[in-house]
């Protein structure tokens, strides 16, 4: 890759891909984003530099144009569904966007001779967990369909570096969290359905309450434990990948995690202390495919990108969230 090459990243007005593109406009590249609006922000891209194209990643004139008119080097894929229950309900919906749009812009970059993707792959395609914590080789068997596209899209990753030497990485993110730490941009999805952002309302006054969903999970105080990453680490470890790639480096998957876990309980109780409000906390159902546990063995991206989580305190990573909430967009674009 031409190091002048323009990066283009698909997705990049929603919450990850925007705090990346703030990273890579950081590091000097020149970058176009791709994102056709339905869940992601045009104000999420803040850097005048950026040149914002309103479109779908399954429209393929839309791909040859963009990729007829500019030196793009590589391509990070941000714009996948992410709503577990709805995929559950509506699979073609995920089927459609996660899995048979990236085909196309797959296929419009093996056209185009655009040999390096990055792609947003999950912890969810591991499925109900073994063991704790997951590594990489753990066995991958997603329990819904969120999880499965997300597992096909990377079997396919597999197979057209083996066929056509496409050099990828998927990185399987935990929990994204928190948000830049200027406060300029932050995590604003409609619906909302994450646990810090819906504790932070709780806090702010906008929710009358928190639901814990599930109580009587086999973990120290009965509620789900999980790994809460800084959304600047994980759009850090992207830069990190596209170096590593360029540079030459295997297709390769890894886990982005913290290593270390929080339950449930423990993150309401966190975030009372950031806020100073004591909101009020409900107790309720499990929610269906909620495993009780999941924590990232993060070696293998410290050993193949340098990469570690550099926010690892739950307390500063929710008060970023917090500076988002009660900063000028009150946490929405
Ligand atoms: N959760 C909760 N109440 C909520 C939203 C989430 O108790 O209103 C729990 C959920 O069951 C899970 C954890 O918080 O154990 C994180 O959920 P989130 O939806 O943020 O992320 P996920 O782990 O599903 O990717």
């Amino acid at each position: 890759m031409n190091p002048s090459s323009s990066i283009l990243v698909v997705g990049g007005a929603g919450y990850i891909g925007s705090h990346t593109v703030r990273q890579l406009v950081s590091s000097g590249k020149q970058v176009i984003v791709l994102d056709n609006l339905v869940y992601g922000h045009r104000e999420a891209i803040v850097d005048e530099s950026v040149l914002f194209v309103e479109g779908d990643l399954g429209d393929r004139a839309c791909l040859d144009q963009l990729f007829s008119e500019h030196d793009i080097g590589a391509v990070m894929h941000f714009a996948a569904y992410a709503y577990v229950g709805e995929s559950v309900t509506d699979p073609a919906k995920y089927y459609q966007n996660n899995l048979a749009a990236p085909l196309v812009l797959l296929d419009a970059m093996r056209a185009h001779g655009c040999n390096i993707f990055i792609f947003s792959s999950t912890c969810a395609t591991y499925g109900n967990p073994e063991y704790m914590p997951l590594d990489e080789n753990h066995p991958q068997n997603p329990i819904n369909p969120y999880g499965a596209s997300k597992l096909m899209l990377e079997r396919v990753l597999a197979d057209y570096s083996h066929a056509y030497g496409l050099q990828y990485a998927a990185l399987r993110y935990f929990n994204a969290s928190g948000c830049s730490d200027d406060g300029k941009i932050g995590e604003d999805h409609n619906p909302e359905t994450h646990l810090i952002p819906l504790v932070l309302e709780a806090a702010a006054g906008v929710r009358p309450h928190i639901t814990i969903f599930g109580t009587d999970y086999e973990t120290p105080d009965g509620t789900c434990i999980r790994d809460y990453i800084h959304v600047d680490d994980l759009a850090r470890a992207h830069i990190l990948a596209i170096d590593k790639l360029a540079e030459g480096t295997p297709s390769f998957q890894c886990n982005l995690g913290t290593g270390i876990g929080h339950s449930v309980q423990e993150l309401i109780d966190v975030a009372k202390t950031v806020t100073g409000v004591d909101f009020p906390v409900q107790i309720g159902e499990r929610r269906e495919g909620d495993p009780p546990e999941l924590v990232a063995a993060p070696a293998k991206a410290k050993e193949l990108l340098g990469w570690e989580a550099e926010h690892k305190d739950l307390e500063a990573v929710i008060s970023t969230a917090w500076a988002w909430v009660n900063g000028p967009r009150k946490g929405h674009y």
